[in-house]
């Protein structure tokens, strides 16, 4: 089989550019929608963890509390017990001793009746606080179902737009000579989706850096395909091709 020109071959390769960066972009942007969809679900994860955590606090505040309410009762009930017991008493000494003893139980129940009023103020704070956490989260989760929503719709259309692509490009491929195919598509994998690019002012498009004056007038020359000294990509020079 007669090779066709580099010429000619090299207007195929940059038609096929064309669509292979195109779906190098897709491509790019659907993988990175599996992480984007996982975060989503972890931020949801950790706010419900969060909810989680504060209506725990909030229980084990409630149980504190129903332990000083009874611890205050119990208290109560033991200085009813005492004052009964005052007037049984024979001597003065036993009567002032019992006082002390009241007066002190009492002062104990005063510090109780404070920390009461504090855990209720606290209680009352955190379910506030966790009722307005429950509703903004509401918010957040119907949000979070809708973004992913979207990013699953816009991955279908990226699938439908990429096989209208590979359609494309399966059109073109086979009129390219098959070791400048396979060379174009190793380059292409590896330099980031860009495998040929055109020589500005002097310069690789591809990397931007100066080509010796022999490497531009080989591509010139379209007698063999010339690579970028530098990063490998395949050169041409816009007036020097035939674009199909
Ligand atoms: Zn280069």
């Amino acid at each position: 089989m007669e090779q066709k020109p580099i010429k000619e071959q090299i207007g195929l390769l940059i038609g096929l550019q064309v669509i292979d960066s195109q779906i190098y972009v897709l491509s790019k942007e659907k993988a990175s929608m599996p992480d984007h969809l996982r975060s989503i679900d972890e931020m949801i994860e950790l706010k419900k963890t969060g909810i989680k955590q504060a209506e725990d606090n909030l229980k084990n505040t409630q149980l504190k509390l129903k332990e000083k309410e009874g611890n205050l009762q119990q208290k109560e009930e033991q200085i009813k017990k005492l004052q009964g017991q005052l007037y049984t008493l024979k001597t003065n000494k036993e009567y002032s001793t019992m006082l002390t003893e009241i007066e002190g139980i009492k002062s104990d129940n005063s510090l109780t009746e404070e920390d009461i009023i504090r855990l209720m103020d606290e209680i009352e704070l955190a379910k506030k606080k966790i009722s307005e956490e429950k509703e903004l989260f509401k918010a957040e989760e119907a949000n979070a179902q809708k973004e992913k929503e979207n990013i699953n719709l816009k991955a279908k259309e990226i699938d439908a737009r990429l096989s209208e692509l590979n359609e494309k490009r399966n059109g073109i491929a086979p009129n390219i000579e098959k070791q400048v195919i396979s060379r174009y598509e190793k380059i292409l994998k590896n330099k980031d989706g860009l495998a040929i690019t055109c020589i500005e002012d002097g310069s690789c498009g591809g990397c931007h850096l100066n080509l010796p004056p022999q490497v531009i007038s080989d591509v010139k020359l379209r007698e063999d395909i010339v690579v970028c000294g530098s990063c490998l990509r395949i050169l041409y020079i816009e007036d020097n091709v035939e674009i199909s």
